[in-house]
């Protein structure tokens, strides 16, 4: 898909799984379970998809899966999907070598966002995209040096340790990273955390929504997720997406929904429509 100026695919790592009550929040589990049906366990299915942008200059990757270096138990937990691919492999299917890729955005540091910025080699993690800048709001990689009780199951130290080494952007606050590439910041989910926005020019426009709306069924306000550290700020940056990209005409990206890797929705009704569909990029 092209949108204005930039070259848009979505790269599928494959599926896992998350509580699906954690997943909702307050949402009672008689009403998701129709959007979402959850395994014996109560998980339910969900994407690691990331973007990857070419405008003929740079060549971006917007978050980069959870990556290879988790053991076995932690890949039962997440019921993470061996049958997946690996980074490398998704790069080769558009031609590229890990080498090629210039920047990373980082939306957050959650570990199924950043993981895959890192790999093992031998028993040595090193950068998965050699010549790579990463970009990260300062404020996420802070509070990812100290995340609270509550949320410190989201952070990996090995790839916070690793990252450390890596040719980091800190970004303080919204900006427009590259022609037609903008970043808004939004703090429910977790503080600085980065969507990235491309402008269509003439035509539709994109967002990226990371974890502000990870999958189609959290399209309605109040379905917000267990995860946000602030669930209220979650439902006003909600609000503020919609009022930017929700007539219908914008793209808006799901890195964790199953089925659809994008959507154009109409918000303006009492319930989110979405107006057209894709199941890739
Ligand atoms: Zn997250």
């Amino acid at each position: 898909m092209q949108i204005g100026r930039w070259d848009v695919r979505s790269l599928d790592f494959g599926r896992f799984r998350l509580d699906g009550g954690a997943m909702f929040g307050v949402v009672p589990r008689v009403v998701w379970e129709r959007e979402a049906p959850p395994d014996a366990l109560n998980r339910i299915e969900l994407a690691l998809r990331c973007l990857l942008l070419r405008d003929g200059v740079r060549t971006v990757l917007v978050d980069c899966g959870v990556g290879d270096k988790d053991g076995p138990l932690f890949r039962e937990m997440f019921a993470l999907d061996d049958a997946g691919r690996s980074l490398c492999e998704l790069l080769a299917e558009q031609g590229l070598g890990p080498a090629d890729v210039t920047d990373l955005v980082l939306t957050h540091l959650h570990f199924d966002h950043a993981g895959g910025a890192v790999r093992l080699e031998g028993d040595r993690g090193v950068p998965a995209l050699p010549n790579a800048r990463i970009h990260l709001q300062r404020r996420q990689w802070e509070w990812a040096q100290q995340p609270t009780l509550r949320d410190r199951a989201s952070y990996l130290k090995e790839n916070l340790e690793l990252l450390r080494e890596l040719d980091l952007h800190l970004l303080e606050g919204p900006s427009e990273l590259f022609p037609g590439l903008s970043l808004r910041v939004v703090d429910g989910h977790t503080p600085g955390m980065q969507l990235v926005e491309l402008d269509g020019e003439a035509g539709p426009g994109l967002v990226h929504c990371a974890d502000l709306v990870p999958t189609a069924a959290h399209l309605p306000l109040p379905w917000v997720m267990g995860y946000d550290l602030f669930p209220l700020s979650v439902v006003e940056e909600k609000q503020a997406l919609y009022q930017s990209h929700g007539d219908g005409s914008s793209w808006l990206v799901f890195e964790h929904d199953p089925r659809l890797a994008a959507a154009r929705v109409d918000t303006r009704g009492r319930r989110p429509v979405i107006v057209e569909s894709l199941e890739r990029l």
